[in-house]
């Protein structure tokens, strides 16, 4: 049993299952997610004897770093390897003013985004909740923010709502008052829009900031684009978005990835007004990141402009995403991992 992949009280149980006393539970917990050890000889305050034990009784696992690449802003992207030989990428993204990890939930994604790199890599696997609490203590270790504030973005490959449980266990575990005390309102849940998943969400006693991958105003052009679309209507997406409980200021996050002469159009613009009427929302526009292979282009920054003014002057609260780390392919939507062969070597260049 890999006690990386153990909340606390199940921590506690594992141990009383071997006749150890519980309370070692809590000191084992902080060692693996606050203080990020990665073998129990290093619990050195345990008894050598309970650390000869846990060693012969459990394993303890941590994703490992393959390779790390900063971009010119400061931008970095860890590649991680996992138990099981694959690789996935989190990208450390500083100063935004907060210090920002973009953390994956799965292996490539199920979702097929028309515009997005891991979509077309398809769905390995999904993350387990070791796994994705283990990229950002990984992320926190090597960027020396263990103790220091951060923030968790759930934006890296995957879909956090296909991977619901493991999702959540993760943040919970990350939560710990005894691990690295994340609270939930410094993680943000992005998401294609999985409507059972955000009920699911809404229910939780305690929710991330949530932010909707939306992309397109109709549903001939959202069903081209995010194809989950095709099962879950915009008219659905709307009404539980509407029904998702925010807490005092908080709004939902809707994400625009802006594709020239394809949703950017000022119709565009002013239908997304009418959908969000009503609505605490925020749009952030993500001007197409692109890559070969990904049959879109970047609009013009006049483009961009021209939409976000739209917005803004019906009172939407909008904002332009500036690209951090295009240069090493770490920027939204070029999260790739080849399945075979060296990581990186063949991925496309743009
Ligand atoms: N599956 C989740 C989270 C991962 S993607 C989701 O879809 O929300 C994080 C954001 O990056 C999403 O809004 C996604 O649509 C966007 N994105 C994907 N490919 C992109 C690209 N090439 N350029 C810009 N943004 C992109």
């Amino acid at each position: 049993m890999n006690l990386a992949e153990l909340n606390r009280a199940e921590i506690e149980q594992a141990l009383t299952g071997l006749g150890l006393p519980a309370f070692h539970g809590r000191q084992i917990f902080r060692w693996i997610h606050h203080r990020g050890v990665t073998t129990f000889e290093d619990m050195t305050d345990l008894s050598r004897t309970l650390r000869t034990r846990l060693a012969e009784s459990f394993t303890l696992s941590s994703p490992s770093i393959q390779q790390k690449q900063v971009s010119t802003d400061g931008t970095t992207k860890f590649l991680l390897g996992l138990d099981d030989g694959r690789r996935i990428e989190a990208v450390y993204i500083p100063d935004t003013p907060a210090q920002t990890f973009c953390i994956s939930t799965q292996v490539g994604c199920a979702m097929a985004c028309a515009f997005c790199l891991t979509g077309q890599m398809g769905l390995a696997r999904h993350l387990t909740a070791g796994e994705i609490a283990g990229q950002v203590r990984v992320l926190a270790q090597q960027t020396g923010l263990m103790d220091r504030p951060f923030n968790i973005v759930l934006m890296g490959m995957g879909e956090p709502l296909h991977n619901y449980e493991a999702t959540m266990k993760a943040l919970r575990m990350l939560a710990d008052e005894h691990g690295l005390s994340l609270p939930l309102k410094r993680v943000t849940l992005s998401t294609v829009g999985v409507v059972p998943g955000l009920d699911r969400l809404a229910a939780e006693p305690d929710i991330p900031n949530l932010a909707i991958s939306l992309h397109a105003t109709t549903d001939a052009a959202r069903d081209r684009l995010v194809p989950i679309n095709r099962r879950y209507k915009l008219e659905d997406l709307i009404a539980a978005c509407k029904r998702f409980p925010l807490g005092k200021r908080r709004r939902i996050t809707f994400e625009y990835v802006l594709l020239d002469h394809v949703n950017d159009t000022p119709d565009d613009a002013r239908r997304l007004v009418r959908l969000l009427n009503g609505l605490k929302a925020k749009v952030n526009l993500l001007p197409l990141n692109e890559a070969a292979g990904i049959p879109f282009k970047r609009p013009s920054d006049d483009r961009v402009n021209a939409f976000a003014r739209i917005l803004a002057d019906r009172d939407v609260r909008v904002s332009v995403r500036k690209s951090r780390g295009r240069d090493i392919r770490a920027a939204c939507g070029q999260l790739l991992v080849e399945r075979t062969g060296r990581p990186e070597a063949s991925a496309p260049q743009h």
